[in-house]
Parts: structure tokens; sequence; C-alpha cells
């Protein structure tokens, strides 16, 4: 799939995520030709395939990133019943998908929040999203914020009204040995997490990812959806 989408230019790129059927709502389209990829990959932006960005981390594939924001959308989306949605992303490394997410959850009190484990990780995320003026703004504005954690315990992140915690969407970059139960239990009911996960019986190291649901009760189902190749999260490297 790497080769598929791959372009010289962002509009092309996003064009043939679109063609190839990676990117399938006109909403998710329009979010990503917003947000330009030569500001997060340091090389080559518009090759679909992962780029290192240092700290042993990679910009994830843009067809990664589009088959993300198309499976968590309807918990992204500003609705009647959830006009300011709170999205966590795990290992935000680039900063890129944070951007992405910023521009789906509207400007009613949508937040989206870059979880990074190393410090020069989270400023390079705020860095890269200050290259462009609506960056900017959702910097300045609190739209998109930058946080420094291990993702594993999850963030949690004060709102502006009483009971305003929790995430409705909640997106892993790296790979997890399970579906942490502090990142369950911080997901909303509704909400809907992202999340690649070592498989338990492989000798080799495969992932899968897995859609984790909780409906409007708590109840929790978990859906396999297709093997995947992530770095692993970690424990934050000393020194
Ligand atoms: N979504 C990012 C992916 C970066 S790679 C992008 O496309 O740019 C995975 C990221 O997870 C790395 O930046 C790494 O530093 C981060 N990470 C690894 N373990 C972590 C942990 N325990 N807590 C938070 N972030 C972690």
């Amino acid at each position: 799939m790497a080769w598929r989408s791959s372009a010289s230019t962002n509009a092309g790129l996003i064009e043939n995520l679109w063609r190839n059927k990676l990117i399938t709502d006109p909403r998710v389209k329009e979010a990503f030709l917003k947000v330009d990829r030569a500001h997060y990959a340091p090389t080559s932006p518009y090759d679909d395939s992962p780029k290192p960005i240092g700290h042993r981390a990679t910009i994830s594939a843009p067809h990664m990133h589009a088959l993300a924001v198309e499976n968590l959308l309807p918990f992204i989306l500003p609705t009647t019943s959830r006009s300011a949605p709170r999205v966590l992303d795990i290992g935000s490394g680039s900063g890129y998908l944070t951007h992405v997410l910023a521009e789906l959850v509207g400007s009613e009190g949508g937040l989206v929040v870059g979880l990074e484990h190393i410090p020069e990780l989270r400023d390079l995320g705020a860095r890269n999203m200050a290259k462009s003026e609506e960056g900017r703004r959702f910097l300045e504005t609190g739209r998109a914020r930058f946080r420094l954690g291990d993702g594993r315990r999850g963030w949690t992140e004060p709102g502006e009204g009483e009971g305003d915690d929790g995430w409705d969407a909640i997106h892993v970059g790296a790979s997890a040995v399970e579906v942490h139960p502090e990142l369950l239990a911080q997901l909303r009911s509704p909400g809907r997490m992202f999340i690649p996960v070592d498989d338990e019986d492989g000798h080799d190291e495969g992932q899968h990812i897995w859609c984790v649901d909780k409906d409007e009760a708590g109840k929790v189902t978990r859906r396999k959806l297709f093997g995947v190749r992530y770095v692993p999260l970690t424990d934050a490297p000393v020194g």
C-alpha cells in the first residue's frame, strides 16, 4: 500500500488517498487538505510512507493516519449531543495527526491533546504546528495542546465545565502490550479507542489495530481490524 498514494504535492497525496478509498468522507478529505505534511515530515513529505523524525520515532504513513481518522470520525466530529469533542492523541510525535484531528473537532470548545513522553518530541509537535497560521491559532486558543506524560496512563486535561473530563476518542500512535485499563477508564460512554496491540499468540512480532468501543451504558466491545507495524509504547529514555 505504501507506494500507491504517493504524490509530488500535498493535494496530490490526499487526492490519491481519496481515490484509493483510504479517505472516504469529504470532511476528512477537507481536514487533510488543510494540513501540509511538509510541515511535519522531514523528507519526501508527500510519499505514502513513514519517515524517521528522531528519538526512534517515525511520522506514520499517510494511509495509516487516514485509516485512523476515518475509524474515529463519529467520535471526533461535533454533534448536537456532543458539541465539544475531546480527543487524546497518544504518541503525537511529529504532531501531524494532532493537527488533522484539531481541524475536525470544531471551534465550540473542541479539544485535542497530543501526548508525548519525550520532551523534545512534545516540543517538535508544537513547533511543527506553529509553521502554519491556522496551526498557530489552534495553539493560541488551546484547541490543540501538546503535553508530556506516559501515554499508557492516559491524560487528564481539565475542561471548561463541570464534569468535563474523559475522552470521546483516543488514538494511540505506538503499539501497546495490552489495552491499558487506565486508557479504557478514561474513555467516555460512548467513546472509541484506536490502538495497535501486540499479538498474543504469534512468535513473530505481529500487531493489530483494535477498535475498542464503550457504549452509552459503559459496555465495552473490541474489534480486531488489520495487521500493522508501529514502534512500541515504552518507558521514556533516561537522561
Ligand atoms: N502519531 C505520530 C507517531 C509517532 S511514533 C506521528 O505520526 O508523527 C510513536 C510515538 O510514540 C513516538 O513519538 C514516541 O516517542 C511515542 N511514545 C512511545 N512510548 C510512549 C509513551 N509511553 N507515552 C507517550 N508517548 C510514547
